[in-house]
């Protein structure tokens, strides 16, 4: 069986494969490319790239299984993989920490003016008066989307002593007991909380589910924290809310279009925005190689 690994995946999931399979790396390859290299393959193993298009399916006679080291499956044409029996797995589970650990990053940098305060520091300012922040301990953050990374975030919330709400579709009593997490209905839920943090997959449901209409409900000093999916939050109402002091502020990894072109969110000193970075940390990358190539050697071996 061979396996064609067309992303840079850990070379702890490449040694794994070797052993049972014939490895090929092919990383950077256009479309075209890859059409002309996957004939032959029994496997492809990709990340967020490259694109499995119908044009590269079509010409992988034998392949059988699509791997993706990472959650989401946008870059791969599920369609035409289901017309043809091909299987898809990935490895949702790896990146659960990585992303619950860069929210709280971010809202303690956002409590704290951490970027501010190093920004002064370097131009040999001490601007200790203009610094003053505000602690997480004791306050309500709101979770929507108590799955695998709004559980995370409720067991790091915990350690800060945060009292920790969660709103969801499917209600996991168990995970909530046992991590002292009450459900509360979305509007009473972002009325309540101090900081409001997504966890919800863009599906129809869920999109603009964070328009003007919750953000008006939410408290003045509240902070809204979307790692999730950009569409999740209507960007145009968000950007009235934080310019008129709806909420206190936002931080954002994820956008509408990524990247974000001359996005009005930029502008603004009340938000903190990263590029798409929660799941980039080596032990999610590691993680999630590990986890295909497990589903790999399963499905093929
Ligand atoms: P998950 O499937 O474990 O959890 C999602 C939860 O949302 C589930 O419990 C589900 O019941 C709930 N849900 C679905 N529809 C809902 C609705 N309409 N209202 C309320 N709850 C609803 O997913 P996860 O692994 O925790 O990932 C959550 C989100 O994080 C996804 O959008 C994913 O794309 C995103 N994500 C972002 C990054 C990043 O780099 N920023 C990395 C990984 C995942």
């Amino acid at each position: 069986m061979k396996v064609l690994i067309a992303a840079d995946i850990a070379k702890e999931a490449i040694d794994l494969l070797s052993d049972d399979f014939e490895i090929e790396l092919a990383t950077g390859l256009s479309e075209d490319e890859l059409a002309e290299k996957i004939a032959g393959f029994d496997a492809i193993a990709v990340r967020s790239k490259p694109k499995v298009t119908k044009k590269i399916l079509d010409n992988a006679k034998d392949l059988k299984l699509v791997a993706r080291a990472g959650v989401g499956l946008d870059n791969i044409d599920l369609d035409t993989c289901k017309e043809r029996g091909i299987k898809v797995v990935n490895s949702p589970t790896a990146l659960s920490e990585s992303v619950a650990e860069l929210v709280f990053a971010m809202i303690l940098s956002f409590n704290r003016n951490i970027i501010k305060a190093d920004n002064g520091m370097k131009k040999g300012l001490w601007e200790k008066k203009n610094l003053k922040g505000t602690e997480v301990h004791g306050k309500t953050i709101g979770i929507v989307g108590f799955g695998r990374i709004g559980s995370h975030i409720a067991k790091i919330a915990n350690g800060y002593g945060m009292k920790v709400i969660a709103f969801d579709v499917n209600k996991d009593e168990e995970m909530a007991e046992k991590l002292g997490v009450e459900y509360k209905e979305l509007d009473e839920l972002i009325k309540v909380s101090d900081y409001l943090t997504l966890h919800v997959p863009l599906i129809p449901p869920t999109r603009g589910m964070i328009s003007m209409p919750q953000l008006e409900m939410m408290k003045d000093n509240a902070l809204l924290i979307n790692t999730a999916r950009g569409g999740v939050v209507n960007e145009d109402d968000l950007f009235k809310a934080l310019s008129n002091g709806t909420i206190r502020g936002a931080c954002l990894d994820v956008y509408e279009n990524e990247p974000p072109k001359d996005s009005p969110l930029a502008t603004l000193d009340n938000v903190l925005m990263t590029p798409h970075i929660g799941a980039s940390t080596a032990e999610a990358q590691t993680k999630a190689g590990i986890i295909i190539a497990q589903k790999i050697i399963e499905e093929l071996g």
